[in-house]
């Protein structure tokens, strides 16, 4: 019998600190579990080979931001069967995404010595603004457990299983006390996509809203929560302007406390 030709991985950046491939970096023994059906076959960040296209996946980290980049995705999506994007720039624009309530020319001229040579959008955009994409994998950075499973079933063929619940289910499975309850302090936990594991909870604080909106936020019921704590319009919108500010959900919400 034909040995089954391996899946070949690709994996891009974008505007980004790298952080997400770093989590892929970090799934060594995962991924060496996974050798006899997945090739590496291009990934700058750890290797010299670049195999050409096509791939079969492509995981793609990092948000548009300038005009060379809202090309080079086109064809990336060209050389790919499927597109995954991993992180928050790539799933809802990152921290970056800020730009897209303010001046992109004004930061520009703070931040270089010479703006003009700066070729940068006016917006920093997920890759599904510009280009269909298969799954999105949220987080800053991605849960490593997570990506495996996004890896392996697409180089198996079925949809990778992600809960899409929020961040308070994972608090409840790892029995932390619920700081907006036990101490008043506002949490992003109940509109906040699982992966972290509830990592600021656990500790002691709220949650920072790191891996995006979850598959059904109601941001309106968690803001009159955060209200009877005392938060105001300026904390509210504070707090859904942080590393998923692009994402619709918590764009939305953002400008809901626009004073
Ligand atoms: S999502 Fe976070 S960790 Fe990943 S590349 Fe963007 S800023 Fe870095
Ligand atoms: S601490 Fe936050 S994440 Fe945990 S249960 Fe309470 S609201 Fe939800």
């Amino acid at each position: 019998m034909a040995a089954r030709r391996k899946a070949r991985l690709a994996v891009w950046k974008f505007a980004s600190c790298d952080g997400c491939q770093l989590s892929l970096l970090d799934c060594e023994d995962e991924l060496l579990a996974l050798a006899g059906e997945l090739e590496i076959s291009y990934f700058l960040e750890v290797s010299r080979a670049a195999v050409r296209g096509p791939y079969d996946l492509s995981l793609v980290e990092g948000s548009i931001t300038t005009p060379a980049d809202a090309e080079r995705i086109l064809r990336v999506r060209r050389a790919s069967r499927r597109l995954v994007t991993i992180g928050a720039c790539a799933t809802a624009g990152g921290i970056q995404a800020l730009r897209n309530f303010a001046d992109v020319d004004e930061f520009r001229a703070a931040v270089y010595a010479r703006p003009e040579y700066i070729e940068a959008l006016a917006t920093s955009t997920p890759i599904s603004r510009h280009v269909a994409v298969d799954f999105e994998l949220q987080g800053c950075p991605i849960n490593k457990v997570q990506l495996v499973e996004v890896i392996r079933a697409f180089a198996r063929g079925h949809r990778p299983r992600i809960p899409a619940y929020s961040v308070c289910v994972e608090c409840k499975r790892r029995g932390a006390v619920c700081v907006m309850v036990a101490r008043g302090t506002p949490c992003l936990g109940p509109v906040t996509h699982a992966g972290c594991g509830a990592l600021c909870p656990a500790c002691d604080r709220g949650c920072y809203g790191c891996y995006g909106p979850m598959e059904s936020p109601n941001t309106a019921s968690l803001g009159a929560g955060w209200r009877r704590l005392g938060a105001t319009d300026a904390d509210l919108r504070r707090a859904f302007r942080g590393i998923n500010a692009g994402a619709e959900a918590f764009r939305k919400a953002g400008e809901a406390h626009e004073s």
